[in-house]
C-alpha cells in the first residue's frame, strides 16, 4: 500500500506560445485524463493558463503555476497575486525553483513568504529545494538543502505545512542531463524526512510528499521513483513532448506500484 500518493510535475518553464501549448495541454489529456493513481499537474507560463485550465478542467489533471507574489492585490507591476492563480484554476504553484534563486534574486526569505502565501490562499506549494554542484564537491549537500528546508518552512504551523510538497531538485542535475543516481536521491529525500520530523512531527513528516527533480526520463524515472523516500518527480525538459511526459507518468507510476 502507497503511504502517500505519488505527484509528477511537468514545469513548462519559458516555453510554449499559445498553439503549442493547447497542443502540448491536449495531448496530455488525451492520454492520462483518467489517471487516478497519481496526482498529475501541468505548469505553464501565465500567458496560458487560462487556455491549460479549460483543456483540462473536468479531468484528474491540475494546473499549477511556476512562481507567484505574495501579496493578493496591489501596485505590483509585473506580478502575478494567489488570488489571480485560483481565479485562473490553479491548485498548485511552484516555489523557490533554483532558476529564480540563480535568475531572479529569490531568498529563503522571499520563498517562505510566497509559502506561507500560497497557502493562506488554498494552493499547494511546491518548494524546491537543492544544492549547487560545488556545494556536494564540498561536502555541503545536507547543510544546503536544511538551510533551504528549514527557512522556506519558517513559522508554519504542523496543520498548515501538512499540505507543501517538497521538490529536492540538485541543480548540477536540472537541464544538464545528468541525473542524480537513485540512491543519490533516496539518501537526500530521506535526510529531508527526518528533518521534516524534527521540525513538524512524525505525521506531517510521514505524509509529506517529496519529489526528485533533475534531468528526469523516460528511461529513468522507474528506478527513481522505486525508492521509498521519492514519491513522484518535478519535470522540466521532458515535460515539453507528451510523448515523454505520458511515458514518465507510466513508467513512474510502475516504480510505486
Ligand atoms: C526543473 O526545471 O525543475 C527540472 C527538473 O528540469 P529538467 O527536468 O529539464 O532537468
Amino acid at each position: 500500500m502507497m503511504i502517500r500518493k505519488p505527484i509528477i510535475a511537468g514545469n513548462w518553464k519559458m516555453y510554449k506560445t499559445m498553439g503549442e501549448a493547447i497542443e502540448l495541454a491536449n495531448g496530455v489529456k488525451r492520454a492520462l485524463s483518467d489517471e487516478e493513481r497519481l496526482d498529475i499537474v501541468l505548469c505553464p507560463a501565465y500567458t496560458v493558463l487560462g487556455e491549460v485550465s479549460e483543456i483540462i478542467a473536468e479531468t484528474n489533471i491540475r494546473l499549477g503555476a511556476q512562481d507567484l507574489f505574495w501579496e493578493a492585490e496591489g501596485a505590483f507591476t509585473g506580478e502575478i497575486s494567489p488570488v489571480m492563480l485560483k481565479d485562473v484554476g490553479c491548485s498548485y504553484v511552484i516555489i523557490g525553483h533554483s532558476e529564480r534563486r540563480k535568475f531572479f534574486y529569490e531568498t529563503n526569505e522571499t520563498v517562505n513568504r510566497k509559502v506561507k502565501s500560497a497557502l493562506k490562499h488554498k494552493l499547494i506549494p511546491i518548494m524546491c529545494v537543492g544544492e549547487q554542484l560545488e556545494d556536494r564537491d564540498a561536502g555541503r549537500t545536507f547543510k544546503v538543502v536544511e538551510d533551504h528546508l528549514v527557512n522556506g518552512l519558517k513559522g508554519l504551523a504542523k496543520e498548515e505545512a501538512k499540505d507543501v510538497v517538497i521538490a529536492y531538485e540538485p541543480v548540477w542535475a536540472i537541464g544538464t542531463g545528468r541525473n542524480a543516481t537513485p540512491a543519490q536521491a533516496q539518501e537526500v529525500h530521506k535526510f529531508i524526512r527526518e528533518r521534516l520530523a524534527v521540525l513538524l512531527g512524525n505525521e506531517t513528516a510521514r505524509s509529506t510528499r517529496i519529489q526528485y527533480g533533475g534531468s528526469v526520463k523516460p528511461e529513468n524515472i522507474k528506478e527513481i521513483m522505486q525508492q521509498p523516500d521519492v514519491d513522484g518527480a518535478l519535470v522540466g525538459g521532458a515535460s515539453l513532448k507528451t510523448d515523454s511526459f505520458v511515458k514518465i507518468i507510466k513508467n513512474g507510476l510502475e516504480g510505486k506500484l
